[in-house]
């Protein structure tokens, strides 16, 4: 069985110390080992980075920003070859990986207008033959603690904003797929990259901890659950750094009587049972406002997920592949013990499902609830699977409060023909990312993606333009460069143009 192991300043390095398996999710079987950094695999990587730093620092902006454009082609040339790998040890279907691998290039295509996006502001006679300009310089060594649902796109998130900002990183990505996040990083060495620039260090909590209390490492970027989105924020600034963490989700789509419907239940199907349902912006909950509207909707999706293709991710043409692990698997199923425990009604049960030809597999087929309460942990808890749960509500106030009031703020949509109803729902709804009949309201790379509430811990939103200020400092410089024959006179008053 072949052994993942690590990246550091350009080679890959064995350190023959702690492994874990990495499945294929479709058969349940262990495909390959991934090495896990203990802190002094970790500390190799920091010094790479931070002798990497000084010359990298001083490189012209438009020169890194040509190891992107070589970067991107690169990418897009091995792109079936990443979204197998992707779909082999995720098990996301071909084409979501595919997907998930565009969206990661949009990110590189933003960093390669690093010279634009680094100019600074300048003005001219702030005072008198005073000159000021504000200039964006890297903070140094910085490091990115990634998630499994995401293993190219996430990433890439991170890693070229921060490197064409003129900063070295660490990577530490998801033991459970790291194959994938590998192979990219090694493209972009290929694509001309200094060595120690980026560097790739798999492992798990050992490791995580080794970044947090590391001095050399100014910042750091995480996506993942929730607690350990909070763990990270709160160590990480105990030990002074810059933290943006990213956590979990329960994203809702309020579907008012006036929607078309036709087109809302399509898009619910791909949103909540897309990639499986592991997706920090998949629809959990679909809140119909009025009974005959959730009369309606049940009735147009049961034959749907019912119909759902569903197999190994590595099949063309399918809905659906499995779940990441067989822990996952039996959270999802025990989520769905626990619905029916409390009262709600099980319309679709995916519990039985068997792949044929996949039977160790982890799958757990469309579920659908309906008549889901506030109180049920069905309704409270991130379930992360195929389980899309519907809640009755009276009116869109209704809707929203009960949107207001939960504790995540990822994502949410509204389905509507009402443009009154829809500006009224993006002025006062608490939720970061706000989709009008936009069922997965994922920001474009030129604008930032971030949750409110418990699903993002910190100020600063991932990539676009929060990106590029999460990866910089702001030095402020003012000049004065009086004419040789001026003389001025000391001045205690306070400097002003009063
Ligand atoms: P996770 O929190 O288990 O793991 C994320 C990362 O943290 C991994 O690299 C993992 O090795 C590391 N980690 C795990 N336990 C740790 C610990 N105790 N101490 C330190 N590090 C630890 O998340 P996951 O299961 O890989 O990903 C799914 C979660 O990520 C979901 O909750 C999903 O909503 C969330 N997510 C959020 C976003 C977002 O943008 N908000 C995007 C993708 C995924």
């Amino acid at each position: 069985m072949s052994t993942i192991a690590h990246l550091i300043n350009g080679e890959i390095v064995f350190r023959s110390g702690r492994t874990t398996a990495v499945y294929n999710p479709a058969l349940g079987a262990a495909i390959r080992q991934v090495e896990l950094a203990d802190a002094s695999t970790v500390q190799q990587a920091i010094e790479a980075a931070q002798a990497a730093f000084p010359a990298w620092r001083n490189t012209p902006p438009a020169k890194r920003a040509q190891v992107m454009f070589r970067f991107k082609q690169l990418l897009e040339a091995n792109k079936d070859k990443i979204a197998a790998l992707i779909s082999e040890e995720h098990g996301k279907t071909l084409e979501d990986a595919l997907g998930e691998l565009q969206r990661g290039i949009e990110n590189v295509e933003y960093a390669c207008g690093a010279p634009e996006l680094l100019k600074g502001e300048y003005n001219r006679n702030v005072g008198p033959a005073i000159d000021s300009w504000s200039d964006f310089q890297p903070l140094g060594v910085v490091a990115g603690i990634t998630p499994f649902n995401f293993p190219a796109m996430v990433p890439l998130w991170m890693y070229p904003l921060a490197i064409v900002c003129g900063n070295c990183f660490i990577l530490k990505p998801s033991e459970r797929d790291p194959s994938s996040t590998l192979l990219i990083a090694e493209l972009l060495h290929e694509a001309g990259l200094p060595k120690g620039v980026l560097n790739v260090v798999n492992g798990d909590k050992a490791a995580v901890d080794a970044l947090i209390e590391a001095p050399e490492v100014k910042a750091i970027s995480f996506v993942g659950s929730t607690p350990i989105a909070e763990y990270i924020y709160r160590e990480a600034n105990k030990h002074g750094k810059r933290v943006q963490a990213l956590g979990g989700a329960k994203n809702h789509a309020v579907v008012l009587p006036d929607a078309d419907l036709d087109n809302a239940v399509n898009a619910l199907m791909g949103a909540a049972y897309g990639s499986c349902g592991e997706r920090c912006m998949a629809i959990s909950v679909v809140v119909a406002v009025g009974d005959q509207v959730a009369d309606a909707l049940i009735e147009r999706l049961v034959p749907k997920i019912q119909a759902l293709k569903i197999g190994a991710g590595t099949a063309c043409g399918l809905d659906m592949g499995p779940l990441v692990s067989a822990a996952a698997r039996d959270k999802v199923k025990g989520y769905i013990d626990a619905g029916v425990a409390q009262g709600a009604k099980l319309v679709v049960d995916g519990r039985q499902l068997v792949v044929p030809g996949c039977e160790d597999g982890y799958f757990v087929g469309g579920t659908l609830f309906d008549q889901v309460t506030p109180q049920m942990s069905i309704y409270q808890e991130e379930i992360f699977g195929p389980v899309l749960c519907v809640v009755r509500a009276a009116s869109l106030e209704q809707a929203m409060q009960l949107i207001n009031d939960h504790e995540y703020g990822n994502g949410t949509c509204l389905f509507t023909r009402d443009g009154e109803a829809a500006r009224l729902f993006c002025d006062e709804i608490e939720v970061g990312m706000v989709g009008v009949n936009v069922p997965l309201p994922v920001p474009v790379s030129y604008h930032s993606f971030g949750g409110w509430k418990r699903s993002l811990f910190g100020d600063l939103h991932a990539y676009g333009p929060d990106g590029v200020r999460f990866y910089t400092k702001r030095k402020t410089i003012t000049q004065r460069w009086p004419q040789r024959a001026s003389h001025e006179a000391a001045q205690f008053a306070f400097p002003s143009n009063g």
